[in-house]
Parts: C-alpha cells; structure tokens; sequence
C-alpha cells in the first residue's frame, strides 16, 4: 500500500485517502481546517471552548486548534467532571499536563459543584439508564461553562463515528428535530444563553483521530467509562461497526446524506420549531418551565432525603 502523495508506504486508509505518515498528518490538519472554514466555524477573535475529556480525540483537537488558533484566538479548556471513580479522576492529570505543554487555560466544572453529588452517587440514588442523566447534565454543563468563560463556540472533537451514531440513533428514535440539528455546526444557534457546538473533526474517523494522536505522541491513557454499553449509543454504536466492516464508507455516506437531507429542509440551522422558554429556577433556555437539569437536581435532592 503506497501513499497517493508520494509513493512511499503509506501507515493508513481511509475514505479520506492513503498516505504515509508525513502526508497522513498534513491531511489530517487540513481536512480539520477545511471543516473549520468552510462551514464558517471560528471566526477570528471569537473566544473558543475546547471540550476537553482527555481521550485521543479531544487531545488532538487541542493539539490542533492549539496550533493554528492561539495566535487569533482565546482559547480555554474545559472539562466537566462528572464525579465517576477510576475514570475521570485519573484523566485531569493528563489534560493539567497538556494545557500547560500547550498554554492553554484550563477550567474544570463538576456535577458535584452542580447537583451536590457526583455520578457514581447518582447512579445508586437515581433509576434508569446513567448516561440519560449523564447526557443531560454534561450538555446543560459546557454549556454553562463556556457561558462563564465568555466563549462563542463550543469546539468538541466528535468525529465521524460519533455523528453517524447520532444520526442512526436520531433516526430509530424518530426524533427528526434532533436530527436536523447535528452536523458541524450544531444546537440552537441564534437562541440566547445556548453556546453553538462545532465539531472540527467531524469528517475524520475514529481510526484517524487514534493514528494522529499517536503520531503526535500524544500519550491518553482513557478508561472506558464503567457505565458505558448500559445505554442505546452502545448498541447502535456496535451495530454500526458492523455495517462499516462489511461496507466500507457506510458511515460518511450516513452523514453526508444528513447533511444532504439538513440542506434540504432549509437553513440547517436546526432551530427547533417548538416554543423555547428560559427556567424559572437558573434561566437556562428550556422547552418546558423549568430545565431538564434543574429536575435532576431536584430529584437528586430528594432521593436523598432519609
Ligand atoms: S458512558 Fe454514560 S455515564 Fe459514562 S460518561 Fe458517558 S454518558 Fe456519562
Ligand atoms: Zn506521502
Ligand atoms: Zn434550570
């Protein structure tokens, strides 16, 4: 297998292409920046949240946007820390270590801070499935977060892997509102109190990511949650594997045909058509009174009285 830029033998595969390392890695940083310009992503002197979990692909993303925005742009690093032992604890360290290697402000934002406990108490107080809850409070989180470091984008490193298992999911669901919403500029744009999500990586796979960030040295020792697999991301996540092993491209051609279908019903702004409310309690931007979050919190304070 040899590079298509300069015959010498190429490391990867793709759908993006077959190169050797060198041109691997200029690809890879030029599909991220065509993504960033082409759907108008960060604008120069914009204030840019990185989300920052500690796994292969938020590194590279700070390693990225780090490079090519630092001299335009304020950048901060945010984590929100949902409080799971063994998981998260262990990665704040790395992500301290990169944002100091990158000088690159860095705030964390808890659940505990939030709700009063942490994700690992939730889950015994509260039933279902965690990652609904999780879900919930990690959106209502960053968001609250960039709001508090005065960000204008929310940059996340979903890639192609994680907005094809959210079309799928969105699909199967029926939850066309959702699913007009996805692609690289995501959430209620024009609405205030809602930070726009952009998603850099979102023409690059899973495999991709892992390669750069390893050729990049970038060393993220990432535990898999203790309660990831309980949830429908993780079988939807498994059958799409699946497919992509038996039909290379099933999952840039499932994205591409949301973007397809997004352009198709209009802006593609994915504004909601339903009423949007700020709640009662922290004037968050709602569907319904009070927030998703805010019943959390105050389940969570119930469930824990004797
Ligand atoms: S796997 Fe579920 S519980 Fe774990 S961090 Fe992700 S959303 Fe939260
Ligand atoms: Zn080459
Ligand atoms: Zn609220």
């Amino acid at each position: 297998m040899r590079c298509q830029a300069c015959h010498e033998t190429a490391v990867i595969s793709t759908s993006n292409g077959t190169f050797c390392r060198r041109h691997f890695i200029g690809a890879f940083e030029r599909t991220t920046l065509d993504t960033i310009e082409t759907y108008g992503l960060v604008k120069p002197t914009e204030t840019i949240a990185i989300a920052n979990s500690g796994g292969k692909d938020s590194l590279s993303l700070l390693h990225v946007v780090a490079k090519y925005f630092k001299g335009s742009n304020k950048l901060v690093s945010i984590t929100i820390d949902e409080g799971i032992s063994g998981y998260r604890d262990k990665t704040i360290d790395t992500m301290k270590k990169y944002c100091s290697k990158y000088g690159v402000e860095y705030r964390i934002y808890s659940y505990k801070d939030f709700t009063g406990e942490t994700m690992d108490v939730i889950t015994h107080l509260k039933p279902g499935v965690p990652c609904a809850t999780c879900g919930v409070l990690r959106r209502y989180l960053l968001n609250a977060a960039a709001i508090d470091c005065g960000a204008d984008k929310i940059a996340t490193a979903h890639n192609m892997d994680d907005e094809a298992e959210n079309v799928l999911m969105n699909l199967l669901q029926n939850d066309f509102e959702k699913l007009l919403r996805l692609g690289p500029i995501s959430g209620i744009t024009s609405r205030k109190g809602f930070v726009p999500r952009v998603k850099p990586f979102m023409f690059l796979s899973e495999k991709e990511t892992m390669l750069f960030s390893i050729l990049n040295g970038i060393n993220a020792e990432h535990k898999p949650c203790p309660y990831a697999g309980f949830g429908f991301r993780g079988v939807v996540s498994r059958k799409l594997k699946e497919l992509e092993s038996v039909s290379t491209g099933a999952k840039r051609s499932i994205i591409d045909k949301m973007l397809q279908v997004r352009a198709s019903h209009g802006s593609g702004t994915g504004e909601p058509h339903r009423e949007l409310f700020y709640c009662d309690i922290c004037g968050a931007p709602t569907s319904e009174e009070v927030c998703e979050a805010c019943n959390i919190k105050a389940q969570i304070k119930r469930l824990k009285r004797p």
